[in-house]
């Protein structure tokens, strides 16, 4: 052998890491069950990495996806619902072809309309005057026609405000647009931010599928996509073991990536100890957020620091009302959209009211496709942890008076047989629902391009991030699947590297 291919060598086996010398798999922990954690975890399974352990720190797997069983055959997603676009939706891509999905376009028709805290509910006209404008702002936006607006609500509330001028009639319903409008529901970071921190530049530059928007499940739930990562749908008996390689009840305190170790220490809440040669942490930014400081040793670097710091997370909350005895009817393809405002003199007084005032962030109530007897209120802003702060009984009375309020002149209201409320906002292992790129970000220069870096060790990732934050999809399952396998595939990428590598030096060194 020459000595140059003798240095070759040896350089090349402080690379290679034991585990490949000895034909074995290299370590991998993954924390967190959600979207990312499956698929990185399945990615893996199916290229031949075996020793995954996946640490989860709910009782259950799934993450912001949450499939809840009512009393009756109905499952309902407490999180992720709609699958959203078509082309490059790794989601749309792996379910249509099985017939499980169904576009909204062309199979439902929508009625929206616009229900006072008076009880009056907009003439239709007006509701399409509005239909206009909201479509008018949107676009804008999107086409980059007002560059000289950095916040998305600078924009969209001068036409607002030039309309309400002309319409006096309907002032009250600014409030309500800035609640309902479709992208108000990411607003706010830790209840202290607004739509204002929405930058107009990060909608614009967001990477859409392009395709229908609102693709459901039919009898289904997004869950169904886990099952199919995991191969336990269509086939049972093709399923990958990603469960019993995962530990649930387990939540991660500390990730030790000190040099003085040769792999990375993981504690968990539990009292336990694991090691890895590569750990994938599929948190939310949330998570990361509340806990950055105290999780990782040595600290993060600068930039991803700032990155965690600026990147928005929203708050978004679901109420889902199940009626034996529904009060409204849908004919045909009919979907509904009812949207509230609140009068001036309804919402200063219901402000002056600690145990109401969460009514103030709910802004719209939606049938389910395929589930005829359910009700969704939508619910953004610091309201949402309000929300999910109130006792049960009070909050359920609470439900119904707010319906009545909105809706009582036009139907009969029934009572729910069943009142099931999101809590990702005052859970500690969500911290909230779902990034937005923010006009701190953008001064700060950051995007889901900085949080998605790896820690590297000798050109080893030893520390990954995952997760719908990390991912040119943000705020979407399809995004955080994507970045999942984006993790997976940099370690099969790695070690297939290091195995054509070794299969050459062996080669090289029995030939000479
Ligand atoms: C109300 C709501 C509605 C939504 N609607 C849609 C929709 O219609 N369509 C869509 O595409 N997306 C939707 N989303 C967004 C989508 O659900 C998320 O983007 C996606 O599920 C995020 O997946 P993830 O794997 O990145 O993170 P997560 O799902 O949050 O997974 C991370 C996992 O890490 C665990 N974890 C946290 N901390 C620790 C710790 N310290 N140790 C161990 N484990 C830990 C968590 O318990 C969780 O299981 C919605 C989200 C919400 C909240």
């Amino acid at each position: 052998m020459n000595i140059l291919l003798a240095l070759l060598c040896c350089n090349t086996c402080e690379l290679l890491n034991n585990e490949l010398a000895d034909n074995s798999s290299p370590k991998v922990v993954i924390v967190g069950a959600g979207p990312a954690g499956i698929a990185a975890a399945t990615r893996l399974l199916e290229n031949g990495f075996t020793d995954i352990t996946i640490l989860e720190a709910e009782n259950r797997i799934g993450g912001r996806i949450h499939s809840v069983k009512l009393d009756n055959d109905y499952m309902v997603d407490m999180g992720g619902q709609w699958v959203h676009g078509e082309k490059n939706n790794a989601v749309f891509e792996l379910a249509w072809p099985l017939g499980l999905l169904e576009k909204f376009d062309g199979n439902y028709k929508i009625q929206l309309d616009y229900f006072e805290s008076s009880g009056m509910k907009l003439p239709q006209n007006l509701v399409h005057d509005i239909q206009r404008l909201e479509a008018r702002v949107n676009d804008n936006i999107i086409r980059n026609t007002h560059e000289e607006f950095k916040s998305f609500a600078e924009y969209a509330q001068l036409e607002y405000f030039k309309y309400f001028e002309e319409h006096s009639e309907v002032r009250y319903l600014l409030k309500s647009l800035l609640y309902s409008f479709q992208l108000s529901e990411m607003v706010t970071d830790g209840g202290k931010n607004t739509w204002h921190d929405i930058s107009a530049k990060g909608i614009r530059n967001y990477a859409d599928c392009e395709g229908d928007s609102n693709i459901n499940w039919k009898n289904r739930t997004y869950s169904t996509i886990l099952d199919i990562l995991m191969k336990k749908y269509p086939n049972p008996e093709d399923e990958l073991p990603v469960l019993e390689k995962t530990y649930k009840n387990t939540k991660v305190t500390k990730i030790n990536y000190n040099k003085i170790y040769d792999t990375v220490k993981i504690s968990t809440a539990n009292g336990k100890e694991y090691s890895a040669d590569h750990v994938i942490f599929t948190p939310s930014l949330g998570v990361l957020k509340a806990n950055y400081q105290r999780l990782f040793n040595p600290p993060l670097p600068e930039k991803k620091v700032t990155a965690i710091e600026n990147i928005g997370y929203g708050i978004v909350a679901k109420i889902y009302l199940y009626y034996d005895n529904p009060w409204w009817t849908i004919n045909g393809n009919k979907y509904f959209i009812n949207s509230i405002y609140w009068t001036e003199e309804d919402e200063e007084e219901i402000n002056k009211d600690p145990d109401r005032n969460w009514m103030l962030g709910v802004y719209g109530i939606v049938p389910v496709e395929h589930k005829p007897k359910l009700l969704c209120l939508w619910m953004s802003s610091a309201r949402a942890i309000e929300m999910e702060l109130i006792p049960r009984d009070i909050f359920n009375d609470q439900i119904i008076e707010l319906l009545d309020r909105f809706f009582g002149n036009y139907y009969n209201i029934t009572e729910p047989t069943k009142i099931i409320r999101s809590s990702w906002n005052i859970n500690d292992n969500f911290h909230g629902a779902y990034s937005y790129p923010s006009i701190a970000a953008e001064t700060m220069d950051v995007n889901y391009v900085d949080l998605s870096e790896p820690i590297m060790r000798n050109e080893k990732p030893i520390l990954q991030f995952s997760g719908e934050a990390t991912s040119e999809h943000f705020a979407t399952v399809h995004g955080a699947i994507e970045s999942g396998w984006r993790e997976a595939d940099r370690l099969i990428n790695l070690y297939s590297r290091k195995n054509e590598l070794s299969q050459f030096l062996k080669r090289i060194s029995q030939e000479s």
